[in-house]
């Protein structure tokens, strides 16, 4: 009797505990949903420190000449990086294709050595791409899913996604530098005027009557791109020792880096030629980067052959 109570309660519990994770699986995001949410965040910081810029900024801080140049500097940025950002999303290159195991083993059936089979694309996939949940596809050499470019980074837009940090990294400088310059003018950080500049006294100064709103929302605005800096500078600094390293998000969390090369035969992979970086800073030209993303060379045949 006491048996048969004890299971009985042991599957109500179990029960409890099913449902309860049940629920908590439901009340997790969607992931286009995340998705979504980090585009527009992008796009409503893209377009607000634009105009904001362009329209309030540049011409109280710069007057003739100088304010035209400055305007056309920050055209040229914003434009750099939007070119950056869709150069960088869903790129169909990055799609593993049957055609890429017939460009190898043309009449090979099996899946090949070191390949695998995706069961969801129905597809043999070489080393170094993985499927993406997210995407839905499998990617070639796929160094990890980007919610702001709602894309997964891999071999084909691997160097539009540096970039895109790059110039994400300088525009935002630029905007944060340009907005304290303003607001410094009429609330002095150097003062007692510092204390404005955090939300919650600005937000209470703004009821108060204190602030104007457009001071109080700038002063918001700059908290948000200062935290946008921070975020982009450490995802930079992670995207730059991946290159260099010649590794994927994958190789570096599990430690294990198959497919290393030099730091030349890394950076090739990813700009086709080193030389070819400086007009990747420039705007981001089609150039021919080296290799495929299919075909990579083995660190252990490397190893062998010494
Ligand atoms: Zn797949
Ligand atoms: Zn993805």
């Amino acid at each position: 009797m006491e048996i048969r109570e004890r299971k009985q309660h042991e599957e109500s519990f179990k029960e409890k505990l099913k449902e309860k994770w049940q629920n908590r699986r439901e009340l997790t995001p969607k992931k286009e949903e995340a998705s979504q949410v980090a585009v527009a965040f992008f796009f409503v910081m893209f377009f607000l420190s634009l105009l904001e810029t362009v329209f309030v900024l540049l011409p109280t801080i710069y007057g003739g000449w100088e304010r035209w140049i400055m305007i056309g500097v920050t055209l040229w940025m914003f434009y750099t990086t939007l070119v950056n950002w869709h150069r960088s999303y869903f790129d169909t290159a990055n799609y593993v294709k049957p055609e890429a195991k017939e460009k190898y083993f043309p009449d090979t059936k099996e899946t090949p050595q070191d390949w695998k089979h995706c069961f969801t694309c129905q597809v043999d996939t070489p080393p170094r791409s993985f499927h993406c949940s997210y995407c839905g596809k499998c990617m070639l050499k796929r160094v990890h899913h980007c919610f702001i470019t709602s894309s997964c980074i891999g071999f084909h837009n691997q160097k539009y996604f540096i970039m895109f940090l790059v110039w994400s990294l300088a525009s935002l400088g630029y905007v944060i530098y340009h907005q304290l310059m303003y607001l410094n003018k009429t609330l002095p950080v150097d003062s007692a005027g510092f204390i404005l500049y955090i939300p919650p006294v600005t937000i209470h100064q703004l009821i108060m009557g204190y602030l104007s709103f457009g001071q109080a929302f700038l002063v918001t605005h700059v908290f948000v791109a200062i935290g946008a800096f921070i975020t982009s500078f450490f995802f930079f600094m992670w995207h730059l020792l991946l290159a260099v390293e010649g590794a994927t998000n994958y190789e570096a969390k599990v430690r294990k880096f198959p497919y290393k090369g030099s730091i030349n035969a890394n950076l090739k992979s990813i700009f086709g030629s080193v030389l070819y970086i400086p007009l990747f800073l420039i705007f981001p030209f089609k150039l021919e980067q080296q290799g495929d993303g299919i075909q990579w060379k083995l660190r252990r045949t490397h190893a062998k052959g010494r």
